[in-house]
């Protein structure tokens, strides 16, 4: 079996800065214990665990906000994770007396920064994200005034009379899909300022994903939760046109779908450790 693994991929810069962050905090005698981290880190269950056994306290509820969620939180430290956090939740955890550490990407702080600014200047915003993901939940706490749309559909629900419009994205979506939704805008609202805001590294790891070699199929490691490694499996199917799958772990892929397959591409989301990923390639060799 030929494997071959499609660079870039694995962590990011700022996937790698919040662990840094979070390995340092729980070395550290002098900061507060407890350490609660709001929300998972990143989006990746092994990471997460490994830092729940070096003593970290993971606070988390699909059905709450990171708002509501620290109001379990009353003592010691509390880590806000790489998607950032609204402006609420800061203050709040700050009027609790609470030690922050602060571990957001510094691409999500532009975009909260630039979005503060527009609003200030009287601009209406449109934010393009994925619904009830954090990054996104941090954006719009930023004000309840911004216009949040997922998909295209959405852009006829929107009656903005403002002339100064701004719009930007959620750092991880889909550099192919968002043209569309931008496109749709321009010619709703001419005069929109369009600031396109996926980051670096979500950019290359998509082009590398689309101008991979032709294989059998790819397979794309990485948490159902990560928004980049859903979009790395949607460019790989849908725009270089090859069979891909998507797994968590060695444990989690589908081991029938490696029959007759002699050619296989391999990538992983920015939140992927690099150790899963050699497991699989280990597995594949071993059964070659
Ligand atoms: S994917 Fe981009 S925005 Fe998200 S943590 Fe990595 S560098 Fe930052």
């Amino acid at each position: 079996m030929i494997i071959r693994k499609i660079n870039p991929q694995g962590y990011c810069n700022g996937v790698k800065r919040a662990l840094n962050i979070v390995s340092n905090a729980l070395e550290d005698k002098n900061v507060k214990r407890p350490i609660y981290l709001l929300g998972q880190i990143i989006h990746n269950k092994h990471v997460v665990k490994d830092f729940i056994d070096k003593g970290a306290i993971v606070v988390e509820d699909k059905t709450k906000s990171r708002l509501e969620l620290l109001d379990s939180i009353n003592e010691g430290t509390v880590i806000f994770s790489a998607h950032g956090v609204s402006p609420l939740v800061y203050k709040k955890a700050k009027e609790k007396g609470l030690n922050i550490i602060d571990a957001t990407c510094g691409y999500v702080l532009i975009v909260h920064k630039k979005i503060e600014d527009y609003l200030n200047k009287g601009f209406d915003v449109i934010y393009i994200g994925t619904k009830n993901h954090p990054e996104v939940e941090g954006v719009l706490g930023i004000s309840n005034k911004i216009h949040f749309i997922s998909n295209l559909e959405q852009i006829k629900n929107l009656n903005i009379t403002n002339d100064k419009i701004y719009c930007t994205n959620q750092t991880t979506l889909s550099q192919y899909d968002i043209i569309d939704i931008f496109n749709l805008l321009k010619k709703k609202y001419p005069n929109i300022l369009i600031d396109d805001k996926i980051c670096d590294a979500t950019t290359v790891r998509q082009k590398a994903m689309k101008e991979q070699e032709k294989a059998d199929l790819c397979i794309v490691v990485g948490d159902s939760a990560s928004s980049n490694t859903k979009k790395l499996y949607k460019v790989s199917s849908e725009l270089a046109g090859i069979k891909t799958i998507l797994c968590e772990d060695l444990k989690s892929l589908d081991k029938n779908e490696l029959k007759n397959v002699k050619t296989v591409n391999i990538s992983s989301g920015a939140s992927t450790p690099d150790y899963i990923v050699d497991e699989i390639i280990n597995y594949l060799i071993s059964i070659d």
